[in-house]
């Protein structure tokens, strides 16, 4: 890609970004153009807007190109700039590791919401933890908890969030595949955001999604039900009395999770909840209490 030659300003390089980026047909081409523009200088999006004239050194405008091929490609930008905002906090984040979804967020209130009164010690579980956001949220926003997060990944991202945090005495990491996983226990909480992209669509996912997320996040198998199948009866094995097990699922399967949690009559109160663009998002249950 060439950009022209001549001293441009920030304005100029923005509005060739901009340009090149909707070509490429990605989504957001002038916000990815001015994180990309910041992360360059090293400064805020908001010192940006504060200097629209500001000249590029040679350096400067090099990375900030840099990085637009990268865009073009459609390279996610949490891969080009390594990290995601989560929770209102900064996480590492790499190819090995889903990117954070705002609509997680879902998940995470639900979880605070149904734990709020509980004072004493809280355990939980988090199965195919990734970056580790959902651990590491919940071990921030409940600092009596301790949590076990399991992932099949070596972890190091999960890991060196949990530094950043400073949450790491809080939560341990096991790297090991969940359905093989001996998972302790018992928990209060057991959450999971599993792969739940039906295999044969896989290929529909954007580009971000399907050239650069590791599959093995996403791909729920056949139905794209592989995990809930496996964690909705061994979870319940796993909590404690009217524990609680959050799962995020893909808008099209409330129903189907809901079955079966319903099947074994093991669970109740159960709740589907749906995300700020009103797609359901979220199930909620709490373990019936069996002939208690
Ligand atoms: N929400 C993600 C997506 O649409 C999928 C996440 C998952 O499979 N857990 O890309």
């Amino acid at each position: 890609m060439k950009k022209m030659d001549r001293c441009q300003n920030l304005t100029s390089f923005l509005d060739w970004a901009q340009h090149k980026l909707l070509q490429a047909e990605v989504a957001s081409p002038r916000l990815d153009a001015e994180v990309l523009m910041a992360e360059s200088l090293n400064i805020s999006r908001t010192e940006l807007m504060t200097y629209p004239d500001r000249v590029l050194s040679r350096i400067e405008a090099e990375n900030f190109c840099s990085r637009i091929e990268r865009r073009v490609l459609r390279e996610p930008v949490s891969h080009i700039t390594g990290v995601q905002e989560f929770w209102s906090l900064e996480f590492s984040v790499n190819e090995k590791v889903l990117t954070p979804r705002p609509e997680t967020e879902i998940l995470v209130e639900q979880c605070l919401k149904a734990l709020a009164r509980k004072s004493s010690p809280v355990r939980i579980l988090d199965l195919g933890t990734g970056s580790g956001i959902l651990a590491i949220v919940l071990a921030k926003e409940i600092p009596q908890s301790q949590i076990m997060a399991i992932d099949k990944s070596t972890l190091e991202v999960a890991r060196k969030n949990a530094l950043r945090h400073a949450v790491a005495d809080q939560v341990c990491f096991v790297s090991a595949d969940l359905m093989q996983a001996d998972w302790q226990g018992p928990y209060h909480l057991i959450v999971s955001n599993p792969p739940y992209i039906e295999s044969e669509n896989l290929f529909k996912c954007m580009p971000e999604v399907r050239q650069y997320e590791p599959v093995q996040a996403l791909d729920g198998g056949r139905d794209g039900l592989d995990y809930y199948r496996f964690i909705v009866p061994s979870a319940w094995e796993k909590l404690e009395d009217d524990g609680l097990l959050a799962l995020e699922i893909g808008h099209t399967q409330a129903a189907a999770v809901v079955a079966l949690m319903e099947s074994g009559s093991g669970y109740q109160d159960i709740q589907v909840v749906q995300d700020y663009s009103g797609y359901d998002r979220v199930v909620l249950a709490r373990k019936r209490i069996l002939n208690g």
